[in-house]
């Protein structure tokens, strides 16, 4: 195998070894301006040397860009802060410990800068570190303010952005520990920022003159500080894999790898980076995570997204090429690019550069959740990567994906993989560290090499963009004023808001050949500098080949998700119509007439519940038909309040709905909106799932107790509670009862003085076990007594295959059958259900999650199928199937799911069980669908479905 002489005692890549490595040519005119007073004085830390060569298990599994670092007099290397060099065995830093660093590097080097730019949720900074000359981080305002120009040109002629790019230096972004089980990379960026800022080799000379690096130390810090908690508590006595069973159960507050897919930002920590990203612009976004052997580097492979500009797949693949092609070149193997992850979803977080006329770049980089060494196998099915317990959808699903397509052995040779890893071998943190920053230097050398194509590239995807709307079939949309409903169509304008698009409000009635709409309706005209995200998020996603897999969703279309009348314009017109810029919407709220009585239109509104919520020590009840009032219609489930007036004009006024001030109450049946004692049942491992259930709970300010198998284990849960919400989670009946396999030790997920960051959200002496048999019986007791269990998408297997809903029967689909979050049609079947207050329409968009195809036993007569002639009167909604109900997305095999079962309400004893197939609260998406979750909670005793329990009472009693 090729080798390279290590240049162990030098740190600098001597001018012929440069050469060679096909660096010499770039560095004939380093244009150093402004070197460190300190670097003068670098000599090579032989210590550092020495132990590098020592931790890196094979020879090969490092490269002469890494093998050395320089010590310079006054400039704090990561050893002198944290008192450990960068990749020693068993020592992982904590968040704190991090910022340290930097800020102590900031403190002595004019090469380095530290950026606040928000707290995370649990109140830990976030920050951005600049690297670069000093003449770059003297002036980084003004190269913020050239990137800026770049990034919209409608400003500048394209003479201008000539000479901008001329000034201009490209930043590039790297973002460390988004996934906190993925720990090396955020100890990498530490020795990164130093060697930039220090070594004065050739290379970085270039690097540092030409790129302004920019570093998220870790994107997650909550989770990073509790993953390095547990891996000290657990992980560090571990000698292979996850001996102890299981990862830490939470990462950040709400998600686990979800924040690599939080496509609307409502995570503070994603959002904090997204705002920084619009002012800077940066034009490389490059996120570092660790799962693949030995390093796979991202080149946007099919399905690809058409809407995103066509340059860009060219620049993909090219920086990746030039990666792979280096670090074999170096004789480090198992490099590798294609064959992972496509180009399709723009919901991961590095998304966010593309989708701003920018490259997202990634990398999976071998590593474990810990810093011990282990032994491995890369031919049986790739290397562990840092996936915690909360693994769902991602990563972990997407192995097991990979091993289908037969790509999973990632020993084997491919046209991608030329120089594939192949047998045994140890792995250490060091070899993490030396492959992440080999990388990670590649591509600094590839765009310092070319930073005016990448400006330029940047400049001319960013004006594509804009005169892509006169080309283009699609000129812009419109979202008609006047909806019944305006507060979810304000939360799409917001969305669209955060991430930089324009809206406009039409100052008059507009006339295109489209249609007519009304004055105030919202326009997003294409010709923008992000006119063409504007495009992904709201058209409909066109699936390219259904034989291709994507990585994570195959659609988002944000009308459809939000129940919003979104409408496509062809009509060119659209661009001149006059409208006034919309910031952030805030919806006023109307409530007309001067009674006494409020009636509160349900319109399908989200804040309904909040309402609710706000009025809670009030008497609210819900009216089962519709009335109506001047020209106003009341629809069923419409809110009835009589009380402190102030407080309730105040309320809707806050929260956007509409209201009328009665002199007396309608005459039509209504019934009381009880205010349920809610739980929310969370396993210990898919805290993630039930993660998005609770923020979304938290925005609406809907109270609820997190319980876990310990509390159900207690039974007594009637007393306690009125509804049990099992989110969907754990994948399988089997696996939402039983969790985390009990491997001979209790694991406690506890606070104390040494393990502060455990025990958040939930306390445990022993997570594994799950709530067992035990459990099953405390919740079916629970729903004898009276109690209401609602199970959400794959929980809905646990009611079925543990006999709590014994006529219902909850099956799987077949191994042909491929649907990545396709939105499809749903048929509502009891439209008087208080469920579906709010409803307009009989057939409504759903977004299709992975669980159980529902069917009922009636009378004898399986229900479910094709045809089925008898509709048991339990089942609420069903799923038309077939290819002529997939809206937008991919459903390979849409006949499985004909006539399925969507929500099914079961009486059972004094209770009731109410099975979702679907789930209607998925990540912070399907807005429309949340309001069934909603409405479910907020009528829990009145919801008599069947005609048999059916009755009409004006109020009731607890
Ligand atoms: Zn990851």
């Amino acid at each position: 195998m090729l080798r390279w002489e290590r240049c162990a005692r030098r740190f600098l890549v001597p001018a012929a070894f440069a050469a060679v490595l096909g660096i010499g040519a770039l560095a004939q005119e380093p244009q150093s301006k402004g070197v460190g007073k300190s670097t003068a004085e670098a000599t090579s830390d032989e210590e550092f040397s020495r132990l590098v060569r020592q931790w890196t298990t094979r020879p090969d599994f490092i490269s002469p860009l890494v093998d050395h670092l320089p010590k310079v007099a006054g400039v704090p290397s990561p050893k002198d802060v944290l008192g450990h060099y960068i990749g020693e065995p068993k020592k992982l830093t904590y968040y704190a410990d991090i910022l340290r660093y930097y800020r102590a590097l900031s403190a002595a080097s004019p090469r380095v800068k530290v950026l606040p730019i928000g707290k995370s949720n649990e109140g830990r900074e976030l920050v951005v570190v600049f690297v670069g000359s000093d003449e770059s981080i003297r002036n980084l305002e003004q190269y913020r303010v050239s990137l800026g120009q770049l990034a919209d040109p409608r400003k500048i002629a394209d003479a201008e952005a000539k000479e901008i790019v001329a000034k201009a230096k490209p930043i590039y972004h790297l973002m460390g520990g988004l996934h906190s089980g993925e720990v090396g990379p955020s100890e990498m960026l530490m020795e990164l920022a130093y060697r930039l800022a220090t070594e004065s080799s050739e290379l970085i000379n270039q690097i540092r003159e030409n790129v302004i690096v920019s570093i998220t130390p870790v994107a997650d810090p909550d989770g990073r500080d509790r993953n390095v908690d547990w891996y000290y508590k657990y992980g560090i006595n571990e000698t292979e894999g996850h001996p102890v069973g299981a990862g830490v159960p939470y990462w950040g507050k709400y998600v686990f790898h979800d924040d690599n897919r939080d496509i609307n930002y409502s995570q503070v920590e994603m959002r904090s980076l997204l705002d920084w990203y619009l002012q800077w612009h940066p034009p490389i976004m490059h996120d570092l995570h660790q799962a693949q052997t030995l390093l796979y580097t991202f080149s946007g492979q099919a399905p690809q997204n058409p809407t995103l500009d066509p340059i860009l797949y060219g620049e993909l693949p090219a920086m990746a090429n030039f990666e792979m092609s280096q670090m074999t070149k170096y004789g480090m193997p198992g490099v590798w690019t294609h064959g992972f992850v496509d180009m399709w979803s723009p919901g991961y977080l590095a998304f966010m550069s593309s989708n701003h006329n920018g490259m997202i770049r990634m990398y999976e980089i071998q590593g474990f959740s810990g810093a011990n060494t282990q032994h491995m196998r890369p031919g049986q099915g790739g290397g562990r990567g840092g996936r915690g317990a909360g693994a769902g959808a991602g990563e972990g699903a997407d192995l097991a994906a990979l091993a289908a397509a037969g790509r999973g052995n990632q020993s084997q040779r491919e046209w991608y993989r030329p120089l594939p890893a192949t047998g045994e071998f140890d792995w250490s943190l060091r070899n993490n560290t030396n492959y992440g920053e080999t990388g990670v230097l590649t591509a600094l050398q590839y765009t310092s090499t070319f930073p005016k194509i990448i400006l330029e590239n940047f400049y001319r995807k960013s004006r594509n963009s804009v005169d892509a709307a006169r080309k283009d079939a699609v000129a812009g949309y419109v979202i008609p004023a006047g909806l019944r409903d305006m507060t979810r169509v304000a939360t799409l304008i917001n969305l669209l808001r955060v991430q930089g698009i324009e809206v406009g409000r039409a100052t008059a009635e507009i006339k295109l050949k489209d249609g007519t709409f009304p004055a105030g309706s919202f326009i997003v005209k294409r010709d923008q500098p992000y006119g063409r995200l504007a495009k992904i998020l709201l058209e409909k996603q066109t699936y390219p080949d259904p034989n291709l897999r994507t990585y994570d969703d195959s659609a988002w279309t944000m009308g459809m998700m939000s129940h919003a009348d979104v409408k496509e314009i062809g009509d060119k017109a659209v661009l001149d119509v006059p409208c006034e810029p919309v910031d952030q919407i805030r919806l006023a709220g109307t409530v007309t007439g001067g009674g006494t009585v409020f009636a509160v239109a349900h319109y399908g509104s989200n804040n309904m519940i909040t309402l609710r919520y706000r009025l809670k020590d009030m008497r609210v009840q819900a009216v089962e038909e519709e009335f109506k009032n001047g020209d106003k219609t009341f629809p069923a489930g419409s809110f009835i309040v009589s009380g402190d007036g102030a407080r309730v004009r105040a309320a809707v006024e806050a929260l956007g709905l509409t209201a009328a001030a009665l002199s007396s109450a309608p005459s039509v049946a209504m019934h009381d909106l009880d205010l349920p004692r809610l739980a929310v049942y969370s396993t210990w491992s898919s805290t993630q799932d039930v993660g998005w259930v609770r923020y979304a709970f938290d925005k609406f300010e809907v109270p609820y107790a997190l319980i876990y198998k310990e509390r159900v284990r207690q039974g007594n849960l009637k007393t306690a509670f009125d509804v049990i919400l099992i989110p969907h989670q754990a994948g399988s009946g089997k696996r939402l009862v039983f969790d985390i396999e009990n491997r001979g030790q209790p694991l406690a997920y506890k606070k104390n003085d040494q393990f502060k960051n455990l025990g958040a959200y939930g306390e445990s002496d022993d997570i594994t076990g799950g709530m067992g048999l035990q459990g099953v019986a405390a919740i079916e007791k629970f729903v004898k007594d009276g109690g209401l269990l609602v199970t959400l998408g794959a929980a809905s297997y646990f009611p079925a295959d543990f006999g709590l809903t014994p006529h219902v029967d909850a099956t799987r689909v077949s191994t042909q059958f491929y649907a990545p979050g396709p939105i499809i049609d749903a048929e509502i079947l009891h439209p008087e259900s208080p469920i579906f207050y709010g409803y307009d329409k009989k057939t409504v968009p759903v977004r299709y999650g992975s669980g159980p195809l529902l069917s009922v036993q009636s009378g004898g007569d399986p229900f479910g199928g094709d045809n089925s002639p008898h509709v048991p009167d339990t089942v609420l909604m069903r799923y038309p199937g077939g290819d002529d109900h997939v809206l937008s997305g991919l459903m390979k095999g849409a006949a499985e799911v004909r006539n399925r079962a969507a929500i099914i309400d079961v009486p059972s004893g004094r209770g009731r069980i109410i099975l979702f197939a679907g789930n209607p609260c998925y990540r912070w998406q399907n807005f429309g669908e949340f309001n069934m979750l909603f409405n479910t909670v907020l009528n829990y005793n009145d919801i008599k479905t069947v005609p048999e329990a059916k009755t009409t009472t004006a109020g009731d009693a607890r």
